[in-house]
């Protein structure tokens, strides 16, 4: 794939408060790329500056090669889809979508044609002529979607659009979005605080914090190979546990010794260990090393989240094996189930 868009070193101060501590970042072409962070991490900044909306206060911003950090917003080939539509009310939908395209006075026959190929790519066909202020929250999203993508921009910046949706249409617009992706092949920059959106939907996604990236990976990377506390608390649910990392496979926490996959620590370093709720199975005591007591079940639908105080710590495990409060339970995993991170402190 082509590098499309590199960030390099960029930092951005508001007054005196450091929003963005150099950000070096590459994004390719077709690619579905997500920024995600808490609030306040400099995601919505990140992306302004790509726009073009806000200029680094150092670093560069390249698009296919070239420094693009002082060219103004519409010289760039980038459209902007907001969390806030930003639909024009007095116009219809047809009209909303045409009126970058009238702009540039285009010939109204392919004005025609290129508004009705997008009202199907975002599923609003025969929708053209109805007034934008009667349609549902969705349906204004896919309008304002379709507005961007007529443009045919190589990129499109997507700051939380699906924030003002409620579950059912947000898990409905994630799919159709990643769909509208596919089909129109250009590159997506998505920004949100849902990790569950961002692992859904994209090909990379970058974990931030303070300003800072603290990852960059697959869905499944940023998911079972975190590299540091905050992307293991961050993303889905976790026991974090402090270790020991005893020579190449052998790791202790909680007063044990158990093998893990060899991943290049040193030997005795001080690590952190990830056990995800779902690798731990509930079974007899006496079949492990880690034994407790059952303190709480609450049942999540596909699941139940179990709460087992040991003598070390409270454990979370994700189990379709109900036990119940009280009982003395024995925790298993397997070697490949311990996650070795590097231990970091602030977090
Ligand atoms: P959210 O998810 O809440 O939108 P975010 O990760 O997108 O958060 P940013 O909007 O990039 O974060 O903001 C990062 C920091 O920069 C915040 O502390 C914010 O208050 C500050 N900030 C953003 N824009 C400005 C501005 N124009 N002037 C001053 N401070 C700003």
């Amino acid at each position: 794939m082509n590098k499309l868009i590199e960030l390099k070193n960029l930092t951005k101060n508001f007054e005196d408060q450091q929003v963005l501590r150099g950000i070096n970042l590459d994004i390719y072409e077709n690619e579905f790329l997500t920024l995600l962070g808490p609030s306040g991490c400099g995601k919505t900044t990140t992306l302004r500056i790509i726009a073009g909306f806000e200029e680094p206060s150092d670093g560069q911003v390249l698009f296919n090669g070239i420094e693009i950090s002082k060219v103004p917003p519409y010289k760039r080939e980038v459209n902007t889809v907001f969390q806030k539509y930003a639909l024009f009310p007095h116009m219809n939908v047809f009209e909303n979508i045409a009126f970058g395209l009238n702009i540039k006075k285009m010939d109204k026959n392919v004005i025609r044609q290129k508004v009705e190929r997008m009202l199907k790519l975002v599923g609003l066909e025969g929708f053209g002529s109805r007034d934008v202020t009667l349609l549902s929250g969705g349906q204004q999203q896919r309008v304002a979607i379709a507005r961007a993508l007529v443009n045919e921009p190589k990129v499109l910046l997507l700051d939380e659009p699906l924030g003002a949706l409620d579950a059912k249409m947000r898990k409905d617009m994630q799919r159709e979005l990643k769909k509208i992706q596919q089909e129109v092949g250009i590159t997506f920059i998505y920004v949100t605080h849902d990790q569950e959106e961002a692992l859904s939907m994209s090909d990379t996604v970058v974990v931030m914090n303070d300003g800072e990236i603290q990852q960059i990976g697959s869905p499944t990377d940023i998911y079972n190979e975190p590299e540091n506390r905050f992307v293991a608390s961050f993303i889905g649910e976790s026991n974090i546990i402090d270790g020991i990392m005893i020579k190449d496979y052998l790791v202790e926490f909680d007063g044990f010794q158990f093998e893990c996959v060899d991943k290049g620590f040193e030997d005795n370093e001080a690590i952190e260990v990830v056990l995800r709720p779902e690798d731990l199975d509930i079974v007899e005591p006496d079949r492990a090393k880690i034994t407790g007591t059952v303190r709480s079940v609450t049942f999540k639908g596909v699941h139940y989240e179990i709460l087992v105080e040991t003598s070390a710590r409270t454990y979370m495990i994700h189990t379709t094996d109900f036990a119940p409060v009280g009982r003395e339970v024995g925790l298993l995993f397997g070697p490949e189930d311990i996650h070795v991170m590097c231990r970091m402190g602030g977090y």
